[in-house]
C-alpha cells in the first residue's frame, strides 16, 4: 500500500479499510496503542462520579473545536490535529481495571465513558471491542455506566446478561444537516444511523438521552430545531447548550436572543413530551439551576476541567 493520493481524504481511506488512518504522508494499517499507569479517576462531576478514557485521541476530528484535543496539544501529548486523529487504545486498560475495581468499587456510583475521547468511535472496531469489555467488567462488579458517543451503538449492549440494564446511553446530536457534519465533525457517524442505533437501545428498554451541545448559531447552519427534537423524542432526557469558544458564534449578532428562544423551545418540547431536560448554564439569559441535577456537566468545558484533574492524577 503506497501513500494516499492527494484527492483522497482520511475518511475515504478509512472506508477502504477500517484499520487505515492517514496523516497525509503515512498510512497506518493497525490501531496504535499506548499504556497508562491508572485508568479510573474521580471526575468531580456529580452524575458521573468516576470516569474512564481508555483511548488517546479521537478519529472523529471535531472542529467545534474539540477541547480535549486542545488540552492534549497544550500539554504536548499530541503534536497537531492529524496526530489527534490517530487514536491509540490503552493496551493495558483491562489489566488496570482488574487492579483498580476491587480497590474502588465500594466508592464508585457510576462511571462515565468518556470525557477526552469517544467510546464508540465510528468505524474503529478495536475501540468498540475494548469499550464493550470495559462496560461488561464494570457492570459485572455492580458499577453502572453512562456513555456518550458520536458513533453507532452496537446491538450487543441489549444483551442484559452481559451488560447492565441501568446504564445510560447517549448520543451527541446538534444537527441533521450532513454538510454541517462534514465541516464540524467530519469523521463521526452519520446522523441517521447514529439516531437509529440509540432508538434501538431505547426500544429494547434501555435508558437513552441526547446531548444537544454545542448547538450552532444560524450563521453556521440554517436549521429547524423542532425537526431535530422530533427525531429524538423517544429519549428519556435532553441536555441543550450553546456553542462556546467559537468566534463565528459570537459574530452572530443576535446570539443571546437566538439561544434564549432555542432554550424555550426545548423546554416546551420536553414538557409536552414528558422528557427530562437541562439547559446548560450561559445558554439562557437567566439560568435555571433546578434542573442541573439530571445532567451535571456533560459538555466539553467540563471535559477541560476534568481533563485537568485527570492530568494531575495521571501525570500526563
Ligand atoms: S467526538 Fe468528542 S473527543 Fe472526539 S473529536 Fe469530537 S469532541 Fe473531541
Amino acid at each position: 500500500m503506497g501513500e494516499p493520493k492527494d484527492n483522497l481524504s482520511i475518511y475515504h481511506f478509512k472506508k477502504l479499510s477500517n484499520l487505515i488512518l492517514s496523516t497525509g504522508e503515512m498510512i497506518y494499517f493497525f490501531m496504535l496503542t499506548t499504556t497508562r499507569k491508572s485508568l479510573l479517576y474521580k471526575s468531580g462531576v456529580e452524575y458521573a462520579d468516576y470516569c474512564i478514557n481508555h483511548v488517546e485521541g479521537c478519529s472523529h476530528g471535531c472542529r467545534f473545536p474539540c477541547y480535549a484535543m486542545m488540552m492534549k496539544k497544550r500539554c504536548g501529548v499530541i503534536k497537531d490535529y492529524n496526530d489527534w486523529l490517530k487514536p491509540k487504545i490503552v493496551s493495558n486498560a483491562l489489566e488496570l481495571l482488574d487492579q483498580e475495581i476491587p480497590k474502588l468499587k465500594h466508592k464508585i456510583k457510576v462511571v462515565h465513558l468518556c470525557f477526552t475521547t469517544d467510546p464508540f468511535m465510528y468505524q474503529q472496531k478495536e475501540v468498540e471491542d475494548l469499550t464493550l469489555k470495559i462496560i461488561e467488567k464494570l457492570n459485572r462488579d455492580g458499577i453502572r455506566c453512562t456513555v456518550l458517543t458520536k458513533g453507532i451503538y452496537p446491538k450487543a449492549l441489549t444483551n442484559t446478561k452481559k451488560y447492565g440494564e441501568n446504564n445510560e446511553y447517549a448520543i451527541t446530536l446538534v444537527s441533521l444537516d450532513e454538510n454541517f457534519k462534514k465541516r464540524y465533525e467530519p469523521f463521526s457517524a452519520p446522523y441517521e444511523p447514529r439516531i437509529k442505533a440509540l432508538k434501538y437501545l431505547h426500544d429494547k428498554g434501555l435508558k437513552t438521552w441526547v446531548s444537544m451541545e454545542p448547538y450552532p448559531t444560524p450563521n453556521l447552519v440554517e436549521q429547524n430545531l423542532n425537526k431535530i427534537l422530533e427525531r429524538i423524542k423517544f429519549v428519556d432526557k435532553i441536555i441543550f447548550g450553546k456553542l462556546n469558544y467559537n468566534v463565528k458564534t459570537s459574530e452572530f449578532e443576535d446570539n443571546k436572543n437566538f439561544y434564549q428562544e432555542c432554550a424555550e423551545l426545548v423546554i416546551d418540547f420536553c414538557e409536552k413530551n414528558n422528557i427530562e431536560r437541562h439547559i446548560k448554564y450561559g445558554t439562557q439569559k437567566k439560568d435555571n439551576k433546578k434542573t442541573e441535577r439530571i445532567f451535571r456537566g456533560i459538555n466539553m468545558n467540563d471535559k477541560v476541567n476534568l481533563y485537568g484533574v485527570a492530568q494531575a492524577r495521571l501525570k500526563i
